[in-house]
């Protein structure tokens, strides 16, 4: 009889993100790069207003001295705010002569409370962590169906315990609601029951394990097709004050949604360049 075999995760980015396979995908790569590279050269420091959400998965210990320069180096061009404060300059739409950032991390990594926070903690950046519930304190089944699904990954990531989930929100973080079971919710809308179990179940379940209220709310894939007037109707009714989607543009005070706020993406395994590139407002509409 053999033993069931510990569970094995990735510590860094290295070991984390699959490398690209294939010319098609590299050569796709290649020419991205180059893009990137340019725009890195034609932008220059932000000096105009904006409001501009960016969100990430994880930071690893490999990826740290990027992530600190890459705090260190927005913070020259804009203000990071909590969630709250985001919501109110949406709403009164007055502070939008000011340059402001939020900075999210979806799906609940270990690696962004053990190795981001004390770097976000020392540069006063407040943060939110969007958690499928059902990956924190994981079995391994569960990870497993979740890594299934996400091809980017050529390893499972340790995901958060609760007691951190919990400390995080003690301190400069916010814990935020990303479904139970990363759920695509316009797969699930037709069933009524799976949705709030999704949705205001989630929200219960990380009230009780963090003990503070959460308000806030990311939808898992992120893009508009993900989502349905069903899913977000749940997300009103289970009481949310704000929706953030993974599409990227520039927040406008006053005439954006709150229930639907745009985030750009950036991975801290990118040169610093692509991070600013996309920092500074790239490809938003
Ligand atoms: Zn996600």
């Amino acid at each position: 009889m053999t033993m069931p075999s510990a569970p094995t995760f990735a510590e860094t980015a290295a070991e984390a993100w699959a490398p690209l396979t294939g010319w098609r995908a590299r050569a796709r790569s290649a020419a991205r790069a180059a893009r990137i590279r340019l725009a890195a050269m034609q932008q220059g420091p932000q000096t105009a207003p904006f409001v501009r959400c960016l969100y990430s998965h994880a930071v690893f210990s490999d990826t740290v001295p990027t992530f600190r320069a890459f705090l260190k180096a927005a913070k020259q061009e804009g203000e990071f705010v909590d969630t709250p404060t985001l919501r109110a300059i949406i709403a009164d739409g007055k502070a939008s002569d000011g340059r402001f950032f939020h900075l999210s991390f979806d799906d609940g990594f270990a690696s962004v409370y053990e190795d981001g926070g004390p770097v976000m903690e020392e540069e006063r950046v407040p943060y939110t962590m969007f958690v499928a519930t059902d990956l924190i304190d994981a079995d391994p089944e569960t990870l497993n169906s979740y890594f299934a699904h996400m091809p980017a990954y050529r390893a499972r990531v340790r995901t958060l315990d609760w007691p951190q989930a919990k400390a995080a929100a003690a301190g400069i973080g916010e814990i935020g609601c990303h479904t139970r079971t990363h759920a695509r919710l316009s797969k699930i809308s037709g069933d009524p029951v799976r949705l709030a179990d999704e949705v205001a179940g989630a929200r219960a379940i990380i009230e009780r394990h963090v003990g503070q209220p959460c308000d806030s709310f990311a939808w898992p894939y992120g893009t508009a097709t993900d989502i349905d007037d069903a899913g977000r109707a749940a997300i009103a009714d289970a009481g949310f004050t704000s929706n953030f989607s993974a599409v990227r543009g520039a927040v406008r005070p006053g005439a954006t949604d709150v229930m639907d706020i745009p985030r750009h993406q950036l991975e801290f395994h990118w040169p610093l360049h692509e991070l600013m590139v996309w920092a500074r407002g790239f490809r938003e509409a």
